[in-house]
């Protein structure tokens, strides 16, 4: 039996969770030092007792669980379940119908009410990814819930927390039909091929959907582009069906390599005429600057941490410097496309990491287009801070322009 366990929420936050803040805090108990089994349902009540909202426990890096209702009559069982998987998968019927477009996100956490589960669409397949072995708890009314709801092909699903400490590699695939990897998705008529079973990530950042879009379409015809941090060249093939005269990708990954020209591949564009690179991509700066070496647009799409041997690099600390070098690789008039998923800052500190590099190398510039997560990436009403992506596309002036 589920446990069932009542938690006093302070009084300074009882307000945001009836507003439709969805986190649970630790902060915001008053008797949170009790020990509590992952998966337990919540009743968080105010000083009197009085109900508040029903939740779950599971630890993820914020917060030790999730809202799942601000109504005390209802019960979280596969009825709730199909509710709000029903709800979701409605919410995005034009995705649903779209035949250049068949891998999207259909159930995305917090968003569509249910913290620590994201459920993403590849071509007749889903894909769960579970944050807790809290919400993990839930996953039989889970899969019921979403065969209800929905035809699946095949489920696959990915654990994004660690089990007794560890991070366990293993089968993910759950039922249905086996998928044949690569699989190919569409995206805005663009090919990607993705594998649901081949470690932590499938190939494409399904959230980067709308920058790939206006990259192939406004800003890469006749222009070279380099694509840094590139993992599987997802934003190069954009620019090179965009007709981009050349494109360069680098990422430290060795297995970028086969990935990218698989990437290329399945868009019928010859690898040979692009250009893929296994490096640092902080060596790669110092290469280009050596060579002469110049780019019409340049995409930063860092992690937010990454560590090599030789150094660290934090988004949160380090990217007014990686817009310097850039910078100094980028032609007159070019574009840097900034990127970041780091949830830590916001778009309003995130520009000022941009404004300050540009101050620093007295470069002007312009902002073409902000890009933040795609509509089937849905965000909790007024609590913008769960919306992590941020992309800025900057025009960089002529000196004296
Ligand atoms: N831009 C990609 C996603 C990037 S994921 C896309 O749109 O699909 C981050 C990538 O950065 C990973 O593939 C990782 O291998 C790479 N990486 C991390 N540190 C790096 C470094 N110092 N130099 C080059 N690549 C790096």
């Amino acid at each position: 039996m589920r446990q069932l366990v009542e938690l006093q929420l302070k009084s300074t936050s009882i307000k945001d969770i009836t507003n439709g803040y969805p986190l649970i805090l630790k902060e915001a108990i008053e008797n949170s030092d009790l020990t509590i089994e992952e998966g337990s349902l919540l009743r968080l009540v105010d000083k009197n007792n009085g109900y508040v909202a029903t939740g779950y426990y599971g630890i993820q890096n914020k917060g030790i669980g999730w809202v799942l209702t601000r109504k005390e009559k209802e019960t979280i069982d596969l009825k709730f379940f199909v509710k709000k998987l029903g709800e979701a998968i409605r919410k995005r019927a034009n995705y649903n119908e779209s035949e250049d477009t068949t891998a999207f996100r259909v159930f995305n956490g917090e968003g569509d009410g249910i913290g620590g589960l994201t459920i993403d669409f590849f071509n007749g397949f889903y894909m769960a990814s579970w944050y807790s072995e809290g919400i993990y708890s839930f996953r039989k009314d889970v899969y019921t819930a979403l065969n209800e709801v929905v035809n699946t092909r095949g489920i696959y699903e990915k654990l994004r927390f660690n089990r007794n400490g560890q991070y366990v590699e293993q089968d993910d695939y759950v039922s249905g039909e086996k998928g044949e990897f690569p699989l190919i998705v569409k995206e805005n008529g663009m090919n990607y091929a993705v594998d649901l079973n081949d470690g932590a990530m499938t190939g494409i950042f399904l959230d980067q959907r709308n920058v790939r879009k206006a990259l192939r379409d406004k800003y890469s015809e006749g222009k070279t582009v380099l694509n840094t941090f590139s993992y599987t060249g997802a934003f190069s093939v954009a620019a090179a069906l965009g007709g981009s005269i050349g494109t360069t990708s680098v990422d430290l990954a060795k297995r970028s390599l086969p990935k990218t020209i698989e990437q290329f591949a399945v868009n019928g564009i010859d690898y040979e005429s692009q250009d893929i690179k296994v490096m640092n991509v902080f060596d790669y700066f110092s290469y280009a600057a050596r060579h002469d070496l110049k780019f019409d647009v340049v995409v930063l799409d860092p992690p937010s941490f990454a560590r090599t041997k030789k150094m660290t690099f934090s988004t949160a600390k380090d990217y007014p410097k990686l817009v310097k070098d850039a910078l100094k690789i980028t032609n007159d008039d070019g574009i840097i496309i900034a990127s970041t998923n780091n949830a830590s800052f916001n778009m309003k500190k995130f520009k000022t990491f941009i404004d300050k590099a540009f101050k620093e190398t007295n470069t002007r510039y312009k902002i073409l287009e902000e890009h933040q997560l795609p509509e089937d990436f849905a965000v909790p009403h007024n609590f913008p801070e769960f919306n992590y992506l941020k992309v800025v596309f900057i025009k960089v002036m002529k000196p004296g322009k």
